[in-house]
């Protein structure tokens, strides 16, 4: 089959492929404990399944706006501007089939040939894949743990050329649940006004936050007419397998937005909005629950990993990932990873799944039992040990 020469320039999520791998050894009997994916292990809250079933039941089986259902849109609007003290009108919200469509909406609709975007590394690793895809090329802005994974300012404007379009936020971070000060967010949207770029802000992991606050960018004076904040249901509320997302778009954004969903997906699955209007204004101790326990299992991974033998592992202050280094080990992430997986029966992420600065780090997702991020570090240990006597 001769494919489009696009397809060429296409990246992919290196989660997904793990989880293939794991998939398989696990078809083939072997126990491997999954650490590769972010994606809550809870269940979504009964009151907002109780409401699907009630909308589903109800008759709400039939297409809804391109932009998404009004009472959702309202719901999300009235939720970001509680959260975030800055008022959004539900008319520049686009709900999306999940958060992840808003990545590509916004390279589609902003970027092509010749065009630079600044997108972080490490970083979710679609933002680079849909540049390229476009025919734009990414330009990587280094994190480093010095800098507590935050960007460096000065080094953002040396990057900032006359071609760059978008720059990419995510905070907190994956994969090092770095969070954004104020000063950094202010900086930042200073540079992006001088220099007429648009910010797509990945704002999924906004509530998952332990330490500080969260401050959006679009909530900073002049933004919202050059922000795309990218944010959905995945995390906070366990519905990963839903697809809930939505971006809030300065408005001429919105008709080219609409303009996407309709030539792609028509819209995202109507009874699906209003189960997730009942999760934005219904009882909220779910999520609370949630982070409460995130928080104790951040405690036991990072404790765990720095217990090890090479390993140093940096408390994030948010979002659910360890990101240790694990230089002291003699072994690379990538090869580390690859040995846990079929010599250790865990798999995790190399830090290289994020982009080509992260070569000493693995990413571990803790949004799994703690009974199984014990039973992982023990045998993240034992593999160790037995490396370290050969
Ligand atoms: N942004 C980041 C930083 C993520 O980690 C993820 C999911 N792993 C997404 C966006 C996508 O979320 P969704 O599942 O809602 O598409």
């Amino acid at each position: 089959m001769r494919l489009a020469e696009r397809m060429d320039h296409i990246g992919t999520e290196t989660a997904f492929e793990a989880a293939a791998k794991a998939r398989a050894l696990v078809a083939a009997g072997r126990d491997i404990v999954g650490l590769h994916i972010g994606e809550p292990d809870f269940d979504t809250p009964p009151n907002i399944v109780e409401a699907a079933r009630r909308a589903l039941a109800d008759g709400h089986t039939h297409y809804a706006p391109a932009a998404g259902v009004p009472a959702f849109r309202e719901a999300i609007a009235a939720d970001f501007g509680r959260r975030r003290g800055v008022e959004v009108s539900p008319d520049h919200v686009v709900v999306t089939p999940g958060a992840k469509p808003i990545m590509a909406f916004a390279m589609m609709a902003l970027v092509g040939s010749g065009d630079e975007v600044i997108v972080p590394d490490p970083g979710f690793p679609i933002y680079e894949s849909m540049v390229r895809f476009m025919g734009a090329t990414p330009v990587p802005i280094s994190l480093r743990e010095r800098n507590d994974f935050r960007l460096d300012l000065d080094e953002l404007r040396a990057l900032v050329s006359p071609r760059t379009r978008v720059l990419v936020l995510n905070s907190p971070h994956n994969p090092s649940g770095a969070v954004l000060t104020k000063t950094d967010i202010e900086g930042i949207a200073s540079i992006a006004m001088a220099n007429d770029l648009v910010v797509l802000a990945d704002e999924i992991y906004s509530r998952i936050l332990y330490e500080g606050e969260h401050h959006s960018i679009l909530a900073v004076e002049g933004m919202a007419e050059r922000t795309i904040v990218l944010d959905g249901l995945s995390k906070t509320y366990a519905m990963t397998g839903w697809r809930l997302g939505w971006g809030i778009l300065p408005p001429p954004l919105v008709p080219p937005f609409e303009r996407l969903l309709v030539n792609t997906v028509s819209c995202t699955a109507t009874y699906a909005q209003i189960a997730g209007a009942e999760a934005l204004e219904g009882p909220q101790d779910a999520v609370d629950a949630m982070v409460a326990e995130f928080r104790a299992r951040r405690t036991l991974i990072i404790d765990g990993l720095n217990a090890l033998p090479g390993v140093t592992a940096p408390m994030p202050a948010g979002a659910f990932y360890a990101f240790p280094d694990v230089s002291g080990t003699g072994m690379d992430g990538s090869t580390l990873a690859d040995r846990l997986l079929e010599e250790a029966g865990v798999c995790v992420l190399a830090g290289t799944a994020f982009g080509g600065i992260a070569t000493d780090r693995l990413r571990v997702s803790y949004a799994n039992s703690a009974a199984n991020l014990r039973l992982a570090l023990e045998r993240m240990a034992t593999f160790l040990a037995a490396a370290a006597d050969r």
